[in-house]
């Protein structure tokens, strides 16, 4: 995928730019661009696509701020996201709304009814979760899934009409599949719009159906879907399958599938962002003389040497044993290693022979016997202040 340019950029404003700039620069930009203006120039609809995304982002106080700490990954469901889980931007999302409304109102004049109804409309959106193996998410993976995908009925190219009759435009609405109504209210008298009830917005009424998809326009299959699964996804993040959702309305292009990521908790591996936490136990000789001990990463054993005089809990960090970026899967986090010092819990007569000739060597208490020699004891220490 091409890089997404800078939001301000794209309209052309200056990083600290007001609303007002804005909305004229992209008002501008829309004029300029609009497919209604250029039909079937793709790139002048790509134009108009990019600069309408800048602007719904940016007209947005919220999603505007988090553009201006994150940039586009705050909207990419990456790393660092602020909106985290689903990222990505709707085109046809609901909150366009009101500014293809404010914009065009003048723009189009009474068209705007019409476009939202019966102009070319993205599909919605499907989602789908799988679920994968911590290593599958470390190195990324391809996984299948099946779903159920709707498409437009052959018989009927999608029109819901059998086949030698056409739909007919709604009396009710005239096709524009929005009623207008008058309502008091406090204000006074307001003009409300809703969809029409008679056609259910489509604008068109369909009076002897289709018999293989009975009057919905769509057949619904069964589908293998190919998932790539990047090397470094997290629990809980999204890949975007372009075009493999609901289909579009009116010539409109298909949505796209979210696929949610949910990856299985390791027994060994904790993972936070890049880095893999783990544990890995050492013996008490390994510890007091050193020594070459194995230790689990995801790339399977390393050999890590230990220090002669290694405490309990240290920490070691494996460089580049974690888990690759999504952005470049050659970068990957470290794996930080906690050493812990296993006291031996079954001993058979020669070990404990041994532990206690060391505790000897090294000027502990005899083997046998009561101590010869004893630093003062709490109990001593009370005494002591009693006879003074
Ligand atoms: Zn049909
Ligand atoms: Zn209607």
């Amino acid at each position: 995928m091409a890089q997404k340019r800078d939001y301000y950029e794209v309209l052309g404003v200056e990083k600290g730019a007001d609303d007002a700039t804005l909305k004229k620069a992209y008002r501008q930009l829309a004029k300029k661009y609009h497919p209604d203006m250029n039909p079937g120039d793709q790139e002048a609809e790509a134009k108009f696509k990019e600069a309408t995304e800048a602007y719904g982002i940016l007209s947005d106080p919220d999603k505007r701020r988090q553009y201006d700490q994150f940039g586009h990954a705050a909207f990419e469901g990456g790393a660092g996201g602020a909106g985290g889980g689903f990222g990505g931007f709707d085109f046809n999302g609901g909150d366009m709304g009101d500014i293809f409304g404010d914009i065009f109102g003048d723009l189009f004049g009474g068209g705007r009814s019409r476009r939202s109804s019966n102009g070319p409309m993205k599909g919605a959106s499907l989602r789908a979760v799988i679920h994968i193996t911590f290593e599958e998410a470390v190195f990324g993976c391809e996984k299948e899934i099946e779903l159920t995908l709707k498409d437009n009925c052959t018989k009927c190219n999608g029109t819901g009409a059998k086949p030698g009759t056409s739909p007919e435009t709604c009396p009710k609405c005239k096709g524009s599949g929005q009623v207008t109504f008058a309502q008091q209210t406090m204000f006074g008298m307001m003009q409300q719009v809703q969809t029409c009830p008679d056609c259910g917005g489509t604008g068109k009424i369909i009076k002897e159906k289709c018999p293989d998809c009975h009057g919905s326009g769509y057949l619904a299959n069964r589908k293998k879907i190919q998932v790539s699964v990047p090397a470094g996804i997290d629990n809980g993040q999204s890949i975007r399958i372009r075009e493999k959702g609901e289909p579009g309305k009116n010539g409109g292009p298909r949505g796209d599938l979210l696929v949610e990521v949910q990856v299985a908790r390791h027994p060994i591996f904790q993972r936070q962002d890049m880095n893999i936490f783990s544990t890995a136990p050492i013996t008490y000789a390994q510890a007091a003389l050193g020594g070459d001990v194995r230790i689990n990463t995801v790339d399977g054993d390393v050999v890590y040497t230990v220090k002669a005089g290694t405490q309990t809990d240290t920490k070691i960090r494996l460089k580049g044993k974690g888990v690759p970026s999504l952005k470049n899967k050659n970068v990957r986090g470290d794996q930080y290693v906690t050493l812990v010092i296993q006291t031996p819990v079954k001993l058979n007569e020669e070990a404990k022979e041994a532990l206690r000739k060391f505790d000897e060597a090294c000027g502990n208490r005899p083997a046998t016997g009561a101590p010869e020699k004893k630093k003062k004891g709490f109990m001593d220490k009370v005494k002591e202040a009693f006879e003074d």
